[in-house]
């Protein structure tokens, strides 16, 4: 059985998830189940009879802690003693935050498998599935506001739902989940490194699910409900396809099984898609801008010319005692004063590695002075970058680093060629 049909029968979810409902209501049960079928059958044997509860029952399990007690320990945290409702767990948060609830779940969900308890892992991997189908829903990731009032302001409604909260209505269509033939993949080797991974896949599902939230109330208002289904479906599926990474990396971390391909295409991440801590809700805040050479924000895989036309990232670079000018589809371009954090998994990486100069077309008049920083702790500091002088191509040990910190600072002059370039970020497991 590959398609799960989520029917919104109103009694089931009064019963099931009042009185905290939400989070995709019902869908929850179809969207991990979709999940599980995708997984290979050793896993599902590991898993057992578990898969049927799992499915039914514990990927609701944070919608259901004052209604179940004997479930309420499987979504609370050590580190939070007495706190039966994380809403964490229900909306995401700052990475930090979120980064803590997948390694904290996922590491229980890991420790109870290796020791044969397949219902106390199936319980915790319900929790793990719940955060991740909600992280990626669209009812639930428009910041603050979780009924969608400020979100009427912009959309304005018809006169029928003027004063209808619409969470549950964003999220409670009738519509399959299916993702046949999809190959889960491993996102670790260890719970650290596996948390780190999810946690990029789940912003690239929260933003996923944020392009979904006006086609669906479009189709809502419009009474249009094949749109208003199809939009919600294709969230679902995303978010079913996160939950089959996760659900498969944690009987991989139980089990210590690994293929050696998929272990081998985790040595070496790149930093560029992750938001940075300054950009808690996945967009730059405005506190985040930089002034120079325009009044703007940091770009991914672009530097703007005018700020406004994206030319690719380009740095001179020093290769065998010749310079010539090397291209970056990976990277981000800034101007100053810029500052981009990220969070790093302890002891995962050994190695950071990134090019750091001013873009060899843009930044002819250019002067900055390059920094990185972990823990606070100066990495490197760059004697400043000025013209055409080429790029610094840097490659620092991360051992203990939790927090790196990069840095465009303007050294100088007017400004208007302070297109900063940092090229190929990447994250190195491999010493050197
Ligand atoms: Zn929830």
């Amino acid at each position: 059985m590959t398609r799960h049909i989520v029917f919104i029968a109103a009694s089931f979810v009064t019963v099931l998830f009042a009185p905290h409902a939400g989070a995709w209501g019902g869908p929850h049960g179809p969207i991990t189940r979709a999940a599980l079928d995708a997984l290979p059958a050793w896993q599902q044997e590991v898993l057992g009879a578990e898969r049927q509860p799992l499915a039914s029952l514990y990927c609701a399990l944070p919608d259901l802690v004052y209604s179940r007690a004997d479930l309420a320990p499987y979504a609370m945290m050590d580190s939070r003693p007495g706190v039966k409702y994380l809403v964490g767990l229900h909306l995401p948060a700052s990475p930090a935050d979120n980064y803590a609830l997948l390694t904290y779940f996922l590491g229980r969900a890991v420790d109870a498998l290796r020791t044969n308890n397949v219902a106390g892992a199936a319980r915790y991997a319900g929790t793990l599935v719940h955060m991740l189908e909600d992280w990626s829903c669209p009812a639930h990731v428009v910041p603050d506001d979780n009924m969608f009032t400020l979100f009427k302001q912009f959309l304005p409604p018809p006169e029928k739902y003027a004063h209808v909260p619409l969470h549950s209505l964003v999220e409670s269509g009738t519509f399959t989940v299916a993702i046949d033939g999809y190959r889960p993949s491993l996102a670790g080797t260890s719970v650290p490194e596996a948390a780190f991974i999810l946690l990029r896949r789940s912003q690239e599902g929260t933003r996923f699910a944020r392009g979904q939230v006006v086609p669906i109330l479009n189709a809502l208002y419009a009474g249009d409900t094949n749109a208003w289904n199809a939009a919600q479906q294709t969230a679902a599926c995303f978010g079913a396809r996160l939950a089959a990474d996760a659900l498969y990396t944690l009987i991989c971390l139980a089990r210590d099984r690994f293929g050696p391909d998929e272990a081998g295409a985790l040595q070496r991440i790149d930093l560029t898609y992750y938001a940075p801590l300054e950009a808690p809700d996945l967009y730059l805040p405005q506190a985040a801008f930089f002034s120079r050479p325009y009044w703007g924000y940091a770009t991914v895989g672009a530097s703007l010319r005018d700020g406004k036309t994206a030319v690719p990232l380009a740095l001179r670079v020093s290769e065998a005692g010749r310079e010539t000018i090397r291209v970056f589809e990976h990277g981000v371009g800034v101007g100053t004063r810029s500052v981009l954090t990220y969070l790093i998994p302890k002891d995962v990486y050994a190695r950071f590695q990134v090019s750091a100069g001013l873009h060899a077309e843009l930044g002819g008049s250019g002067h900055v002075r390059f920094e990185i920083l972990g823990n606070g702790k100066r990495l490197a500091d760059l004697s400043p970058v000025q013209g055409t002088m080429p790029a610094h191509t840097l490659d620092l040990p991360l051992a203990g680093i939790t927090n790196l910190q990069l840095i465009a600072t303007s050294a100088g002059g007017d400004g208007s060629g302070n297109h900063a370039v940092w090229g190929a970020p990447r994250l190195l497991k491999e010493e050197r």
